[in-house]
């Protein structure tokens, strides 16, 4: 399997060249340049099997001639042992025709978990056979860099530095970052939002120099590995209800596009998906998107769902290619004015995009709502992202079964789930002396310069 820059200008590369690297040197992002299809006898045959064997079946034509089936299977295993739920991506039922998908069962509690736990045995694997080393440098709202650091802490080829918007996350992801011992470990809060982080990180890899001398490896969520994770867990719970013989429904609470992108993949395979479904917070860029055509820029607003606090959604550029036909020039052209502050997206482009994906919002007063709700007639102790999305899902439901993807534990933002439905939310037993940890953490001004110094410093360059 080869794959392809949404921007046209970068090489063409392996699976796993695509993964170590993350950006394209052209600025795009990797992109597989055919989709594999499932039959429907290949989906039906899905019914019953581990979620390892799912997870074999959906991805190894994506791995193809990175990976032998021997190597894939045994890094499948290593990846999701450490769950806490022998399901991994269990499906419990909401009200009629409403489903959750718990996918905070994972080390970190929350679904970025799947891709990273997945990617980290790949990068073990790939640069052992190399004999390389690598600087994975991260930007996080806040649960990508837990999880990051959960898979690659302790790897003797890997040095990780996650950079976090100082103040911005909760004490629960922020304490999962600074409490690691391992040495190979650095937590960086950086004075700015999320999207500075995400910049800077941009700009990092933009930087061919530094890029090169520390070997700067990307795993955010714009990285394909991650998005490839992600797409099995569409096939297991759509089996569950039926598929490939019943159509489903998803509503996805976004955030970079990643999530929702890996449904679309799932689509495109053959999962007979009815309706797929953008679910924003007050940070609505994607939901205007849908219903304005024009991508534009507003500042980010702090909500109670801090991994969906973004303006810019990177994995978007990857619908957009297909939207434009794949033509990289056009993705390109749109991405220049983003720097000037938005674009609009043509009336073709917006037809496909319109085609693949429904879109809602949840105000900061609808999620409480919603977690209020969900608890008082459903017994069920949502997380503020999740909330988002079963506001958002329940505004679609129609005739085929909706699921909703739970993308976080309750227990990781405690406050806002008290104050919303008067409930605790503890956390596993398996993480209970979370609070009593020392922390390690260094403070970070915004600017580049300074960001790749202190960098330099960490992995000892
Ligand atoms: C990252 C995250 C999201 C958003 O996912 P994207 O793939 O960035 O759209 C939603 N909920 C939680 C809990 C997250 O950590």
């Amino acid at each position: 399997m080869r794959y392809i820059s949404t921007r046209g200008q970068a090489p063409v590369l392996s699976f796993e060249d695509a993964m170590l690297t993350g950006l394209a040197r052209d600025g795009g992002l990797y992109v597989p340049e055919t989709i594999p299809t499932m039959t429907p006898e290949d989906i039906a045959d899905l019914a019953g099997v581990s979620y390892e064997e799912a997870a074999f079946r959906v991805m190894r034509p994506f791995v193809e001639g990175s990976f032998s089936d021997a190597e894939f299977r045994e890094i499948i295993a290593k990846a999701y042992a450490g769950f806490g739920h022998d399901a991994r991506a269990p499906l419990v039922q909401l009200e009629p025709g409403h489903f959750l998908l718990e996918l905070f069962h994972g080390p970190t509690l929350a679904f970025k978990d799947f891709a990273m736990q997945l990617i980290g045995q790949l990068f073990q694997v790939a640069l052992a056979k190399r004999g390389e080393r690598v600087t994975i440098v991260g930007a996080t709202s806040g649960d990508t860099g837990s999880a990051a650091i959960e898979a690659f802490r302790g790897l003797d080829n890997v040095n990780v530095c996650i950079l976090y918007p100082h103040g911005r996350v909760s004490e629960v992801q922020r304490r999962q970052m600074t409490t690691p011992t391992e040495s190979n470990v650095h937590a960086l809060a950086v004075d700015g939002d999320f999207d500075d982080c995400q910049a800077r990180l941009k700009d990092m890899f933009n930087d061919f120099e530094f890029r090169d001398e520390v070997k700067l490896a990307g795993v955010n969520s714009i990285n394909w590995g991650r998005v490839l994770a992600q797409v099995v867990y569409y096939f297991t719970s759509a089996v569950a209800l039926g598929a490939p013989h019943r159509k489903v429904s998803f509503t996805v609470p976004t955030g970079n596009f990643g999530d929702i992108f890996a449904g679309y993949i799932a689509k495109q395979m053959g999962l007979p998906i009815e309706k797929l479904v953008i679910a924003t917070n007050q940070n609505d860029i994607l939901h205007r998107t849908m219903e304005t055509g024009a991508y534009t820029k507003a500042g980010v607003t702090p909500s109670i769902s801090p991994s969906m606090d973004i303006q810019v959604s990177s994995n978007f550029e990857r619908a957009l290619f297909d939207a434009y036909g794949r033509d990289g020039k056009a993705v390109s052209a749109q991405m220049d004015d983003l720097a000037n502050g938005g674009f609009s997206i043509s009336q073709g482009a917006m037809e496909y995009l319109r085609e693949q994906f429904d879109s809602g919002r949840a105000s900061e007063e609808e999620t409480k709502a919603e977690i209020k709700t969900s608890f008082v007639h459903f017994g069920e102790v949502l997380c503020p992202h999740s909330a988002v999305g079963v506001k958002v899902a329940r505004d679609h439901l129609g005739a085929v079964p909706m699921i909703t993807l739970a993308t976080a534990h309750p227990a990781k933002f405690p406050a806002a789930v008290k104050e919303a439905c008067g409930q605790d939310a503890p956390l596993p037993p398996r993480m209970a002396d979370l609070f009593e940890r020392d922390e390690r953490v260094t403070r970070v001004g915004g600017e580049l310069e300074a960001l790749k110094t202190v960098i330099r410093e960490k992995i000892g360059q």
